[in-house]
């Protein structure tokens, strides 16, 4: 056994793509995107992150790509603070920890280590899986068709390896309530400054605004509104009418923000949601990453469980010597699954009133919540709000 198919070059699939490539496995990586998807807002290295990239050899490449941040703060329509909490103020755990790098960085990262080792099919994906008596027969959309001996879905949470092994999406997604878009806003002369701070603008109703500073100057622009699903999937223009109706009351920044939305070469919207399946595999057919157990962006995990997934992947693939033994993929892959299961479960558990805390949805829980930020460094609160900020939200 040795050909492995790799759905998604994001986080999960490009990490594993690392690990199979260096262990001699045959590895292609299909990816629907054109090329290198980059984008999105920072990602940490705790939750064994740093571990797993330590694995890599790859821990150096990424902490030179730290981006410096200073804290977070959450303001009012006219920038004054309602509450800040700088990075030290949890010895670089809090809200905003000392070691945050842009997903476009870290990604870039994985994806340099992997190219020598693998192939990679860009704007393609798969179109339809066959079981063979001894493989997967893969039919592309491009119309190519091959054979693999192990299929790997890593392409995310609205996963087609999934759709198509496990059957519609509607039957695993646990919407929170939430939506999100993010970009990157360049940097112009008159582009008012962060000066290094994460700015939370809330606003009632559930919405928030949000500017954080990149690693190039740029700045990653967030908007969140409540939403358990998007008609907007159908499209870019559709996805910034909405925003604009849902921002247009907002003042700070937010007009500034809408108009640069409609040019950013990044733009992504999507729900907060969690994905939740009984099993990760079926047959030669294995979900990794978002695609099998996405926790949402909530639990501050997303990353964490994707780098570890693909080391618990390759680690059990190769203590079951399936290359050697093909017999032994079944129990492979319920080894991965029962390594990794009770990770993801606590991951999955978001503390009651996370989504609240994101996003209030009044101005007396906006008051609230700035309290809670400010009162919570004070010595007697500071546990509590600690391991609110360890956590970041989940159990
Ligand atoms: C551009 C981008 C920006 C993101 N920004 C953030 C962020 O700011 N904050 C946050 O918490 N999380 C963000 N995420 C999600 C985060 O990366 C994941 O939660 C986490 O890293 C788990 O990684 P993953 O590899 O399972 O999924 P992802 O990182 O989402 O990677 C999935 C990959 O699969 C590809 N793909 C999707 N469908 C197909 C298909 N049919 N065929 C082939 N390939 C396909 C995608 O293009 C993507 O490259 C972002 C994801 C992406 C793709």
């Amino acid at each position: 056994m040795s050909r492995v198919l790799i759905v998604g070059a994001g986080i999960a699939g490009d990490c594993l793509a690392v690990f199979l490539g260096r262990a001699g496995w045959d590895v292609t990586v299909v990816e629907i995107a054109p090329g290198l998807r980059t984008g999105g807002q920072t990602v940490d290295l705790r939750g064994g992150s740093r571990e797993v990239l330590a694995e890599l050899g790859l821990l150096d490449e990424v902490l030179t790509a730290l981006v410096p941040q200073r804290g977070i703060a959450w303001i009012d329509d006219r920038e004054r603070r309602l509450a800040a909490m700088p990075v030290e103020a949890f010895d670089g755990r809090g809200f905003v920890s000392s070691e945050e790098l842009l997903r476009t960085d870290l990604a870039r990262i994985l994806h340099d280590a992997a190219a020598p080792l693998v192939q990679y099919r860009f704007a393609d994906t798969v179109e339809r899986l066959t079981s063979t008596a001894d493989g997967v027969r893969v039919h592309f959309r491009s119309g190519d068709a091959e054979e693999f001996d192990l299929v790997v879905g890593a392409d995310g949470a609205h996963s087609r390896t999934r759709g198509l092994t496990f059957g519609p999406e509607k039957n695993f997604r646990r919407p929170l309530g939430l939506a999100h878009a993010w970009f990157s806003l360049t940097e112009k002369q008159d582009t008012p400054t962060l000066d290094g701070w994460y700015l939370v603008h809330n606003v009632p109703g559930c919405r928030s605004v949000e500017a954080r500073p990149g690693h190039r100057g740029e700045q990653e622009i967030g908007f969140t509104f409540a939403a358990t699903d998007l008609p907007a999937r159908a499209g870019r223009d559709a996805a910034i009418e909405l925003l604009e109706r849902e921002f247009a009351d907002v003042g700070w920044r937010t007009a500034e923000f809408l108009a640069a939305a409609r040019a950013a070469p990044d733009f992504a919207i999507d729900t907060y949601d969690q994905v939740h399946l009984e099993r990760w595999s079926a047959g030669r057919v294995v979900l990794l990453g978002d695609s099998a157990w996405c926790a949402s962006p909530l639990s501050g995990l997303g990353t964490a469980l994707a780098l570890h997934g693909a080391a618990e992947l390759a680690q059990a693939l190769a203590s079951a010597g399936v290359r050697r033994h093909p017999d032994a993929l079944g129990n492979a892959l319920a080894a991965y699954e029962s390594a990794l299961r009770p990770r993801v479960t606590a991951a999955q558990k978001l503390l009651p009133g996370r989504v609240r805390m994101v996003a209030p949805r009044t101005a007396l829980g906006i008051r609230g919540t700035a309290l809670l930020m400010r009162a919570g460094q004070a010595r007697l609160l500071k546990p509590v709000l600690e391991r609110l900020a360890e956590g970041r939200g989940h159990d």
